[in-house]
């Protein structure tokens, strides 16, 4: 019998993967598409999932740079410029990768760690055992394994199969249109990369803009095709059936900014894409039985600011070492489904922080108001501070010992210098074991009985106020230096029973 079985190679199946590889555990991926599809959606990864990706070593891998990601001076939110250089510790990072990028550096990565991914199987039916999961594949035949993860997607078939509910709301009024598009040199305002509009002024770049008709973006992204979106709130529903072309959207951004602007196509292949609604939703359970959901199959929501790839692929994390642990035995009772109790809070967030944005973007005296009223607000720095942990996730803390400051957030970016020099966390972490740094070197010995599963790393500590730090695979913190009673706890709390 097969211990996992990931149905869905997309970002959050593939993360999940490679996780469980990590952790010990190979599993099959099926993927009902051939090939991959190419098919553009996310333009990059936004928040506290850069510094995820650092810690697995893929942050080098995509982004090309041999140095640690650095956060973002800027951001929108809302359609609302950010500044977020008048923050002390500003915890937003990005990094822009296409999406078809990402899923193929995370294909090759799990390939490399020994996933079986099976491309052009097609998972039709499922069938809850007690001891297992019997699945149908489109070609007629049938995998058994122990668990089952549902990585298809918002219209995920595993989640249906489950009988899992998938409750929320479906808002039809908007419709957004994107492309790829070149404009006349002329129209890019050299200072700033913005689009210079004849009649209207300057639409600056990387950033939403809401006028009183609705919302248009510019991104000139380097090296590749410019995008252009705009987004409305019609009162006559629109045509689906006819497929979008550049005058639609010329048409649309005259509507927008009551000014015109010449569009072409790009050379090569482009994208071109109306989609009319937005849902919100999140699945009544993350688990049933055998089967558990990952990424969008667990929830959707709008991409306004880009939050899908920062929850979803933290989810994967999350669930990954959880799983494996549950597989090879050694899991404490309840453990798994701490993956639902830790990361239903955070898509409730996401979805809070959308909806809100989306209300800002809208039309309407009264959201011009509430954006006059939201601006003041954001002269605050200390408002501007608790907008970017937001969109980050970095105020992310996973229910955990009250007397324990530390416990359930995410770790911070220490430099352990030990007997081979100074190693950054993120070097430390890429085995995605847990790890037990200590400074003192008075706890090492109480993580003896762990050894099989926890690393211990001595040294002092650089960039946290700590003299130890229990750290989880997924990099949050299961315990902070109190005693050694505390530490076995927590050791067994998260990691089972010594051996
Ligand atoms: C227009 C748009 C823009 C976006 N922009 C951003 C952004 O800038 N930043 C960001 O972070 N997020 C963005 N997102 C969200 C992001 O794209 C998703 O969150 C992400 O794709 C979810 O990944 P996933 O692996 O959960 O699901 P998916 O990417 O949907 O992958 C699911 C996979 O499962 C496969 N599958 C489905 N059913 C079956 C089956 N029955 N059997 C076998 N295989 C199956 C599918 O073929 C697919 O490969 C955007 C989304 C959209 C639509």
């Amino acid at each position: 019998m097969i211990d996992v079985v990931i149905v869905g190679a997309g970002p959050n199946g593939l993360m999940l993967a490679c996780e469980l590889a990590l952790a010990g555990v190979r599993p099959v991926v099926l993927e009902r598409h051939a090939a991959p599809t190419g098919e553009a959606r996310a333009n990059g990864l936004v928040g506290q999932v850069v510094r995820l990706l650092d810690r697995r070593g893929l942050y080098a891998r995509l982004s090309g740079e041999s140095t640690p990601p650095v956060p973002q001076p800027a951001f929108t939110f809302g359609a609302f410029p950010l500044d977020l250089t008048v923050l002390a510790e500003n915890p937003h990072y990005v990094l822009g990768v296409p999406q078809a990028q990402l899923e193929a550096a995370l294909a090759a990565r799990a390939v490399e760690l020994g996933v079986d991914l099976r491309r052009g199987h097609e998972v039709v039916d499922l069938h809850q055992r007690p001891d297992g999961v019997e699945v149908d594949l489109a070609d007629g035949t049938r995998l058994s394994c122990r668990f089952l993860v549902g990585a298809d997607g918002g219209r995920s078939a595993v989640r249906r199969l489950a009988g899992i509910d998938f409750p929320g709301v479906t808002n039809d009024r908007s419709v957004s249109r994107t492309a790829t598009v070149t404009v006349p040199a002329s129209s890019v305002d050299p200072q700033t990369g913005g689009l210079r509009v004849p009649g209207y002024g300057v639409v600056p770049p990387f950033q939403h803009t809401r006028t009183a008709r609705g919302l248009i973006a510019w991104a000139p992204f380097p090296g590749r095709p410019a995008i252009l979106s705009t987004t409305e709130w019609p009162d006559t529903p629109t045509d689906d059936e006819t497929p979008m072309d550049l005058a639609e959207l010329r048409a649309s951004v005259a509507r927008v900014l009551g000014a015109d602007i010449p569009l072409d196509a790009p050379d090569g292949p482009g994208l071109l894409r109306r989609l009319t609604g937005r849902n919100t939703r999140i699945a009544a359970r993350y688990r049933a039985g055998r089967v558990l959901l990952v990424g969008d199959a667990a929830h959707v929501h709008p991409a306004i600011g880009g939050p899908g790839l920062n929850l979803g692929l933290q989810d994967a994390v999350n669930l990954g070492w959880k799983l494996a642990a549950t597989v090879r035995g050694w899991a404490p009772q309840g453990l798994l489904d701490t993956y639902e109790t830790e990361r239903r809070p955070v898509a409730e967030r996401v979805v809070m922080s959308t909806q809100a944005q989306s209300a800002l973007i809208g039309p309407g005296d009264e959201i011009t108001g509430l954006r006059e009223l939201f601006a003041e607000l954001l002269r605050k720095p200390e408002v501007t501070g608790h907008i970017a942990a937001l969109m980050s996730g970095a105020d992310i803390h996973y229910p955990a010992d009250p007397a324990d400051p530390l416990a359930g957030r995410c770790a911070p970016d220490v430099i352990v210098h030990g007997d081979h020099g100074p190693m950054r966390l993120a070097e430390l972490t890429r085995t995605a074991r847990p790890l037990l740094l200590d400074s003192t070197g008075a706890y090492a010995d109480v993580a003896a009985p762990w050894r099989d599963r926890v690393d211990v790393v001595t040294g002092q500590l650089e960039g946290t106020t700590a003299a130890a730090l229990l750290v989880r695979p997924d990099c949050f913190i299961a315990w902070s230096a109190g005693n050694v009673d505390t530490l076995r706890a927590a050791l067994a709390h998260h990691f089972g029973n010594a051996r």
